[in-house]
């Protein structure tokens, strides 16, 4: 790992989750969405559990969402993060609710409901990660 690397590890990319990781890249959010019925499913499944179809494809995202809850990790440490690390669930925009990190935000600032944008952070192994930060 050079100097520069940066701490975040990679993401597990597999099959099922390859266009996430992609859009990412290009600093897109996408969630996969039922073509039949319209419902957006995050984490990425096979099939459809609203309508079991298997005929499912990525649709971008707003990036806009509101915060829903936060904690503040402490044990055990987690040297791979910056310290004051906020893993957050965040309502996107259009519905379906993501477990993600909140930056650049004092923990005793968050309150339910706090307007927030996606954001993209490096990772090891050149990925890019969607994080969030409040929207201005
Ligand atoms: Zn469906």
């Amino acid at each position: 790992m050079s100097e520069s690397e940066p701490k975040r590890p990679a993401p597990n990319v597999d099959r099922d989750n390859a266009f996430y990781w992609e859009a990412a890249a290009k600093g897109e959010l996408h969630i996969l969405a039922c073509r039949p019925c319209g419902a957006l499913h995050h984490p990425p499944v096979p099939m459809c559990p609203d309508c079991l179809a298997t005929d499912m494809e990525p649709r971008r995202m707003s990036g806009r969402g509101t915060v829903y809850s936060w904690i503040k990790p402490v044990y055990p440490p987690l040297p791979m993060f910056d310290e004051g690390l906020v893993v957050a669930l965040v309502d996107l925009e259009e519905g379906p609710r993501v477990i993600t990190n909140l930056l650049d935000t004092p923990f005793d600032a968050i309150h339910q409901g706090m307007a927030v944008e996606v954001d993209f952070e490096p990772t090891q192994g050149g990925h890019k990660i969607p994080v969030f930060r409040p929207r201005a």
